[in-house]
């Protein structure tokens, strides 16, 4: 197997406001405002697994997919291949998160779920973390989203 195509990936998705969300199969959830941290992960083909997370155009099929719709990306990450790595990842970010809409994203594992949110203000602690696990930044439209974020403030 080509490792070097294999992965752990972090989505840090960024929900403007307090939102009902239809995720598939598991019907309307209330997702909270701020960082929605999503940790997921690829056997194979993991270039192309995250360019479709930058899609919006897609048939739906994965829960990320359902929050993604309401959410833009703000980063991407990804750290290197390691069995069961997303839920002990996941579990590390309980530090400074707490986990959103239980079993998200973890339909496959016994753990409690692969989404995390993280308060807007704790965005450096989030960084320093993901950087402390191991990750590398691959994408980061950060600047972008807060300019929209306050255009979005002063408007209303
Ligand atoms: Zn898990």
């Amino acid at each position: 197997m080509n490792s070097s195509d294999s992965g752990l990936y972090v989505l840090v998705l960024y929900l403007a406001e307090r939102e009902a969300i239809e995720v598939g199969q598991r019907g309307t959830e209330v997702f909270s405002p701020g960082w929605q941290v999503y940790v997921g992960s690829a056997k194979r083909n993991l270039a192309s697994r995250l360019a479709r997370h930058c899609r919006d155009e897609k048939r739906l099929k994965w829960h990320i997919d359902y929050l993604r719709q309401h959410a833009p990306l703000v980063q991407t990450w990804v750290f290197p291949w390691c069995r069961g790595g997303e839920c002990r990842l996941a579990r590390r970010l309980e530090q400074i998160g707490r986990r959103e809409a239980q079993q998200f994203g973890a339909s496959d594992c016994r753990c409690g779920g692969h989404l995390l949110r993280v308060r807007q203000q704790d965005k450096r602690l989030l960084e320093r973390s993901l950087r402390e696990a191991g990750g590398w930044k691959v994408y980061d439209r950060y600047e972008a989203s807060v300019t929209d974020a306050s255009a979005e403030v002063s408007t209303s």
